[in-house]
């Protein structure tokens, strides 16, 4: 089983290709992944679409989930800040750089163990650094490893 990030592919038409799609039946098709989403919550199957199958479509309902997510916190001090801390963390996790500290890898070695890397929370990305006042940094951070989280359990819950 390939990672289910790389068959979410197979749901972007820009992916259909004839040359390779022709003479025979692909083994899984966009109908067999779309069913594989259908488990997900509309948050983390919108997040996997967009990043994964270039549905830029989605993107504004993927936006409009995630605010209230943030929303939901509590953080509504700061005229317009939680629209762009939504906005800020998004573009950060859908379309990311290598981390510099982990080249991506993931983890790190501390004190003899293998750990999630402390710099990219794990998740291989580089995050681009924004010039936030406190409380704000730490909340960005917050959203970041959610993020990481919430993506990880939709993956898994393909599965
Ligand atoms: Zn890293």
């Amino acid at each position: 089983m390939p990672d289910p990030r790389e068959l979410l592919a197979l749901l972007a038409t820009k992916s259909i290709d004839p040359a390779t799609t022709f003479g025979g039946e692909p083994e899984i098709t966009p109908a067999d992944v779309a069913a594989m989403l259908a488990p997900l919550t509309q948050c983390q199957s919108r997040l996997l679409r967009v990043k994964y199958a270039g549905e830029a479509q989605d993107y504004h309902l993927l936006w409009s989930s995630w605010f209230i997510k943030l929303m939901d916190r509590g953080w509504s001090e700061g005229d317009g800040m939680v629209e762009k801390l939504a906005t800020i963390s998004l573009e950060e996790h859908i379309s990311p750089n290598r981390c510099w500290a982990c080249k991506g890898t993931k983890g790190a070695m501390i004190a003899n163990k293998h750990v999630d890397c402390p710099i990219c929370y794990g998740s291989g990305y580089k995050y681009v650094i924004h010039d936030m006042q406190d409380p704000w940094n730490g909340r960005l951070e917050w959203c970041r490893r959610e993020l990481q989280k919430l993506e990880q359990a939709a993956v898994d819950g393909m599965r």
